[in-house]
C-alpha cells in the first residue's frame, strides 16, 4: 500500500511539551513507530466496537466497489487513529495520502490534493479542527458532491466553476470533536471514539512491539509498563524502549518486573503513570484551591501549563482513573487523588468522578 506522505512533524507548533509520558507524537517516535504500526484490523489490539462495525462497512464498500463513506475519529493523542486509518486503506486496497489541518494552510493546497487523488482513495486529514474555514468550506462540496467550487476572477468578473473529483473518502482525525463546526461534522457518515486501552491491551501490544524489536520481556514486565502508559499505545511503545536501554546498562537485556519498576521510577513515572505535571496539577487543585472547584485557565496558570495541553493530554487520563471531577464550575480533586498524593481526605470530598458532570 502506497502511503505517499511520511507521516508530518505538525506537532512542532504545538505547545506540548516534550515529555516522556506525553502522549503527542515526538520525533524520537519516528524510528520504530512505522514499524510498529499494525498492518490489519485483527493485528490492532482493543477499540472492539469501532473494530467491529468498520470492518462490516469496509467490506460492504469493497462488495458495492464504492468508496467507504466519510469517516471521523476522535480520542486523545497516541491511541491509533493514524493507524487504523493506514490499516482501513490497506484492508481496501487504495491509497492514503496523509496531511494536517495545520498544514493545509490554502485552498490551493487542498485542491491539489483532492485532484490528484485516484478512484477510492483515502485522505487523512490529522488535527482536522485546526483546518483555516476558508479550507473547510471547500472540503464541504467536495464530501458531498465529489466536486470543487472554485471562485475565479473578483468583481462583476467572477465566476464560479465546478471540478469534478473521483470518489474518495475523507478520514479526518482529531483530538477535540467540540472543535469541528457543525456543518464539517454532519458530513462524515460514520463517527467513531476511541477510548483508553486497558493494562490487559497495552500488554498485549508491548508484548506484540517487543517481538518486532526482538526485545526479551517478561510478561510481568510487559504489564507493568502497560499499567505506567497512561491507557495509550504510544507512550506504552516509547517506555518499551527506554526500558530496554536500562535492562541493556543495568540488567540482563531482559526487561522484567524489577528492571521496569527501575527504569520508569528513574523516569520520574509512577505507579499509575502519572508524571509530574500530573502530580502538580492535582496538588494545586487540593493546596491551593481547597480540592476544586477551579477553572482550567486558572489551574494552568498556577501550574505554568497551556489549558489546552492540560485538557488534551493529562485530563483524559485524570479522568479515567476517577481523580478528576469536571463540574459546571471547574475541576475538582476526588478522593482518589487525596490519597494517591498520601493526604488526608477531609470530609465532604467526592469519591467518585461524576459521570454527569464529565459530559460537560
Ligand atoms: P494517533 O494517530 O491517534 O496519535 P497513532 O496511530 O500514531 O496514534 O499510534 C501511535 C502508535 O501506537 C503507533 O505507532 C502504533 O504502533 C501504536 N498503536 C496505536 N494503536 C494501536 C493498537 N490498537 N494496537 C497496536 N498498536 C497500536
Amino acid at each position: 500500500m502506497p502511503i505517499n506522505s511520511k507521516i508530518p512533524d505538525y506537532n512542532e507548533d504545538f505547545d506540548f511539551e516534550s515529555r516522556i509520558t506525553g502522549s503527542e507524537y515526538s520525533a524520537g517516535d519516528d524510528d520504530n513507530e512505522f514499524s510498529l504500526r499494525p498492518k490489519t484490523l485483527s493485528e490492532y489490539v482493543g477499540q472492539k466496537k469501532v473494530k467491529d462495525n468498520l470492518s462490516v462497512f469496509i467490506k460492504a464498500a469493497a462488495a458495492r466497489g464504492d468508496s467507504l463513506d466519510h469517516v471521523l475519529l476522535h480520542g486523545p493523542p497516541g491511541l491509533g487513529k493514524t493507524t487504523l486509518s493506514c490499516i482501513i486503506a490497506s484492508e481496501l486496497g487504495v491509497n492514503l495520502k496523509i496531511t494536517s489541518g495545520p498544514a493545509i494552510e490554502k485552498t490551493g493546497d487542498l485542491c491539489a490534493l483532492l485532484t490528484t487523488l485516484e478512484r477510492n482513495d483515502i485522505l487523512f486529514i490529522d488535527e482536522i479542527h485546526r483546518l483555516p474555514r476558508q479550507v473547510e468550506e471547500v472540503l464541504y462540496p467536495a464530501m458531498e458532491d465529489f466536486s470543487l467550487d472554485l471562485m475565479t476572477g473578483k468583481g462583476p468578473a467572477a465566476r464560479s466553476i465546478r471540478i469534478p473529483l473521483k470518489p474518495f473518502t475523507l478520514i479526518g482525525a482529531t483530538t477535540r470533536a467540540g472543535q469541528l463546526s457543525s456543518p464539517l461534522r454532519d458530513r462524515f457518515g460514520m463517527l467513531f471514539r476511541l477510548e483508553l486501552y486497558s493494562p490487559e491491551e497495552l500488554a498485549l501490544i508491548i508484548t506484540r512491539s517487543a517481538g518486532i524489536l526482538g526485545i526479551p520481556i517478561t510478561a510481568d514486565g510487559a504489564y507493568e509498563i502497560a499499567l505506567r502508559s497512561r491507557g495509550t499505545p504510544r507512550i506504552a511503545n516509547r517506555f518499551l524502549k527506554r526500558v530496554r536501554d536500562f535492562a541493556i546498562v543495568q540488567g540482563n537485556g531482559v526487561i522484567d518486573f524489577h528492571i521496569t519498576r527501575t527504569a520508569l521510577d528513574a523516569l520520574e513515572v509512577d505507579a499509575l503513570g502519572l508524571d509530574s505535571v500530573d502530580r502538580r496539577m492535582l496538588s494545586a487543585i487540593i493546596k491551593h484551591f481547597g480540592g476544586g472547584p477551579v477553572g482550567l485557565e486558572t489551574l494552568a496558570a498556577v501550574i505554568g501549563e497551556e489549558a489546552v495541553t492540560l485538557e488534551d493530554v493529562y485530563e483524559p487520563y485524570l479522568l479515567q482513573l476517577g481523580f478528576l471531577n469536571r463540574t459546571p464550575r471547574g475541576r475538582c480533586a476526588t478522593a482518589g487523588a487525596y490519597r494517591h498524593l498520601g493526604l488526608d481526605v477531609p470530609s465532604g470530598i467526592a469519591d467518585q468522578v461524576s459521570f454527569s458532570d464529565n459530559d460537560i
